[in-house]
């Protein structure tokens, strides 16, 4: 991935890239316009599930991602100055077939194409940082424990890059961004009051 030109004024981090899929008006109100937002029993409820994910991942093995032989690394620190982007992975497989990246997600539902694009995130992040290519991650859905890997394609790649820039741009413009088309998102949402036009 070049160099976005924005990397060095605005650092991004992975959760942006989710949330701005989700509704880019989040991503806004983060940036642009801090506000306090409500600790919704949502996001509550989202840590102490992901807890739990850990504690079963720590029991997995690695065949079950179809891997015989590796390591597995918890709560990965990512960073690259060239793309101005950090995260947190929550698991990184290190085997001698490859280095692939581990997001666990409390969903009963097949995943969203913003848990792809976090996921494409961190792989590229994990290629900056290791210097390895990684062609394919994995979302732990849980409850249900699937397993789902995901490919990592240039599209993929191209797409991020173009997200970080209008992210970018939308900051540095501070300019308001169309609301979600989805109202069902807003139903839960920590920033509603603040969105005068979502009913
Ligand atoms: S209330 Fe709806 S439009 Fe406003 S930030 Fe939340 S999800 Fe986006």
């Amino acid at each position: 991935m070049e160099q976005d030109e924005g990397a060095r004024v605005l650092p991004l981090r992975v959760s942006d890239i989710k949330q701005y899929m989700y509704c880019p008006r989040v991503v806004y109100y983060q940036y642009v316009l801090p506000v306090e937002r409500k600790v919704t029993h949502k996001m509550e409820h989202g840590q102490l599930e992901h807890l739990e994910l850990d504690r079963l991942e720590k029991r997995r093995k690695l065949v079950e991602y179809g891997l015989d032989e590796g390591e597995r690394r918890f709560q990965v620190h990512l960073h690259s100055d060239r793309l101005g982007l950090t995260g947190i992975l929550d698991l990184l497989l290190v085997t001698p077939r490859g280095y692939f990246p581990v997001e666990f997600k409390y969903s009963t539902r097949d995943p969203a194409l913003n848990h792809k694009y976090q996921l494409t995130a961190y792989a590229v992040l994990v290629e900056e940082q290791f210097g390895r290519p990684v062609r394919t991650g994995f979302l732990y859905m849980s409850p249900g424990k699937r397993i789902q890997p995901v490919d990592i394609t240039e599209n993929m790649r191209i797409h991020l890059r173009r997200m970080m820039g209008a992210i970018r741009r939308m900051v540095a413009e501070e300019r308001v961004p169309a609301r979600t088309r989805s109202g069902a998102r807003c139903r839960d949402c920590e920033y509603r009051r603040f969105c005068g036009d979502v009913l």
